[in-house]
């Protein structure tokens, strides 16, 4: 076994079976991925358009590939006729981009919004206030190919833990805000995509699941 696999296994023995890794293999060669790949890894998480989709072309057809990145409304068209899941949806105008390329390829694209917990400011994700009014007003609804399956977030770049903890606790008490009145009908609104190589365990106590981790697996980024 490579050293790369050897972690990754190490992490998969650690997560309990319900929470799903994402492997965050953006920046990394395609080389790295196969090495995941080759002892079972399936659903990878990148950040880049373009990178995803000269990966999407050679690697295995039974990879999910998750964008976990800024998606811009612009680039959807691209990844609309393969990708798993989008987890940073951040306006009504992107999920609704998202909804007309669904339709185009004929298929339903999983997405989560993405919340903004973290106290330091940020460019992107709902504040809470805004994700409340955001589901409340209704229009995401008239969506049938954009398909709001969870929510996503990121915690502060922080070594203080009970911080970091609070976050996602937030995180987590909007989820179920939004389970229970919104999509309490809706049994594929269940993802909570928290927890990254510094965070997961935590992320994890609180109800993550879906974790994206990077360097812990694939090491430091490579360009
Ligand atoms: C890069 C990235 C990750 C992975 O971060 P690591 O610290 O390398 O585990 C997770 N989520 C998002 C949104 C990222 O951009």
């Amino acid at each position: 076994m490579t050293p790369l696999q050897e972690r990754l296994i190490k992490i998969k023995e650690q997560i309990p079976e319900q929470v799903n890794l994402v492997a965050v293999s953006k920046f990394h060669p395609k080389s790295a991925l196969q090495e995941a790949y080759d002892v079972g890894q399936r659903i990878f998480g990148e950040s880049r358009v373009q990178e995803l989709i000269e990966k999407q072309q050679v690697l295995p057809s039974d990879i999910e590939w998750h964008f976990i990145g800024h998606l811009q409304a612009n680039k959807v068209k691209y990844i609309a006729p393969f990708i798993t899941l989008i987890h940073a949806v951040d306006s009504l105008h992107l999920l609704e981009e998202i909804d007309k390329q669904g339709r185009k390829h004929n298929r339903k694209i999983p997405c989560l919004i993405q919340i903004h917990v973290a106290q330091e400011e940020a460019k992107f994700g709902f504040y809470p206030n805004e994700f409340l009014a955001f589901l409340n007003d209704g229009q995401w609804s008239n969506l049938s190919y954009a398909q709001i399956i969870g929510v996503m977030c990121m915690a502060s770049f922080t070594d203080d833990t009970t911080q970091v903890l609070e976050e996602f606790k937030l995180a987590n008490e909007l989820f179920h805000w939004a389970k229970s009145t919104h999509f309490s009908n809706i049994p594929e609104f269940k993802e909570c995509s928290w927890g990254m190589s510094e965070d997961y365990p935590l992320a994890i106590e609180t109800g993550s699941t879906l974790i994206r981790i990077g360097s812990s697996i694939f090491g430091d980024r490579q360009y």
